[in-house]
């Protein structure tokens, strides 16, 4: 990945970190997952991944003015360069594809917008 600091190709994600889930530009307090890069944990992650969205969908089916779920990030502080450029915490990373691919994300929220009957058009 590009690193904004030394401008190489040299960031990469930690094999173990947190990810913060934003939908519509909306966390919730508990809205994150741990994740593991190691490929034992890949359904782990996967379930803690989907059973936030649908916490946060089943959060938000109840509010009076719904709108269209457009946008969705993964955000990470856990990511290093390997030259050693520093971060600091409000800088964040996109975790989209790396931890979490575009399909798997589209069809989460795609089932839980039926579910809980949210529009769902993402734009990317
Ligand atoms: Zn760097």
């Amino acid at each position: 990945m590009y690193c904004p600091k030394c401008l190489n190709q040299t960031l990469f994600i930690k094999p173990k970190g947190v990810v913060d889930i934003y939908i519509n530009g909306k966390k919730r307090d508990n809205g994150r997952f741990l994740y593991n890069m190691d490929p034992a944990y890949e359904e782990e992650v996967l379930s803690d991944f989907t059973n936030k969205c649908e916490e946060f969908f089943k959060w938000y089916g109840d509010f009076k003015n719904k709108e269209t779920i457009e946008y969705i990030e993964l955000l990470t502080v856990d990511i290093k360069c390997e030259n050693n450029c520093r971060f600091s915490p409000m800088e964040r990373f996109s975790a989209v594809d790396t931890i979490i691919t575009s399909e798997v994300i589209l069809d989460v929220l795609t089932t839980f917008g039926k579910k809980y009957n949210l529009e769902v058009e993402l734009k990317v």
